[in-house]
């Protein structure tokens, strides 16, 4: 698919360049709360589980799917290293090696594939074999595969990879988030794309899709006066692709949904009122051992880590 901001790498656009990974994450850790797509999604589908991984800050088991689609951001974040007419798809397979040698390294990785040895005898973990590393793996590379059905990237030179995008709107509330890649074309325009390993949802869940990306664009207007041209998924799963342009009345309605959930966030935190919110979701929730949804108890609020974080732990007073 060709479109408007795919530009010809000898065409001059901005380099690539500026992109924060995640792994640098910490490095520019804010210093006071603020609210990123994944956690505002939280808020929205389970302010419990928002609370749990944002003010408890609970350790979480990580995933073989979830691992693959971190391997896979980084194979693709690497294919733009190399010079445009080197971005093959061979050259894409060779990149999964050497970023699952950086990825095994990771806390809790190594373990989602453990060997079994003949010490184990009936007890050894269900795939852990190097016969189902090699087929995750390899399910890796299917994915990678897709991507050149959806883009060429010979013909794309990124101006962002993995970048740190924030700003602080006038209310004081702090938008961060990581953009997978951001392209800016000869004439300014700018695309964001994101790169999701599952399948394209039904017309129903495009909503939720979008609501990540416009994050981002909300961010980029805010930061840059420029409204992003298109915001672009790539489903790697079944090679599908989401596009949308969003235009400023819709960015400023946004905003104010965020501000929105903000509010309330701030209220749960100052109240320390995290109702559950049971969905189907909870059949992926680390958490229900802690979560009275499923008769558990969650342990006290954390007031004073909250505060330490930075949190407004009692409501503010309202003058008569
Ligand atoms: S189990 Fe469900 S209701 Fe409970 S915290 Fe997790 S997502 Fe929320």
């Amino acid at each position: 698919m060709t479109s408007t901001l795919e530009t010809d790498p000898s065409a001059g656009v901005a380099p690539a360049g500026g992109s924060s990974d995640r792994t640098s994450a910490a490095d520019t850790a804010p210093r006071r709360p603020s609210l990123s797509p994944s956690r505002a999604a939280d808020f929205k589908s389970c302010p419990l589980l928002y609370r749990f991984r944002t003010i408890d800050r609970l350790p979480e088991r990580k995933s073989p799917a979830a691992v693959r689609g971190t391997l896979v951001h980084a194979v693709l974040e690497r294919l733009y290293d190399l010079p445009a007419a080197e971005r093959t798809v061979e050259a894409a397979r060779s990149l999964i090696e050497p970023a699952w040698a950086d990825l095994r390294a990771e806390p809790g990785v190594a373990e989602l594939f453990p060997v079994p040895t003949a010490a184990d005898g009936a007890d050894a973990p269900a795939g852990g074999t190097a016969a189902g590393l090699e087929a995750w793996l390899a399910s890796a590379g299917t994915l990678v595969e897709t991507y050149f059905a959806l883009e060429d990237p010979t013909r794309i030179q990124p101006h962002g990879r993995e970048e740190l995008v924030e700003v602080t709107l006038p209310d004081g509330l702090l938008l961060r988030g990581y953009v997978d890649r951001l392209d800016v074309a000869p004439s300014g325009a700018l695309r964001v794309v994101d790169y999701k390993t599952g399948s394209m949802p039904r017309e129903a869940f495009e909503a939720k899709a979008l609501f990540q990306m416009k994050f981002y664009a909300l961010v980029l207007w805010r930061t840059r006066g420029v409204i992003a041209a298109q915001l672009k998924l790539l489903y790697l799963g079944d090679g599908d692709a989401l596009t949308y342009a969003p235009d400023e009345a819709e960015l400023l309605r946004f905003e104010r949904t965020l501000q929105a959930i903000w509010a309330a966030i701030e209220r749960a935190v100052a109240t320390a009122d995290f109702r559950p919110n049971k969905s189907r979701l909870c059949g992926w929730c680390d958490h229900q051992a802690l979560c009275p949804a499923f008769g558990g108890t969650p342990p006290p609020f954390p007031a004073d880590a909250a505060a330490a974080a930075g949190w407004r732990t009692t409501l503010p007073v309202t003058p008569l």
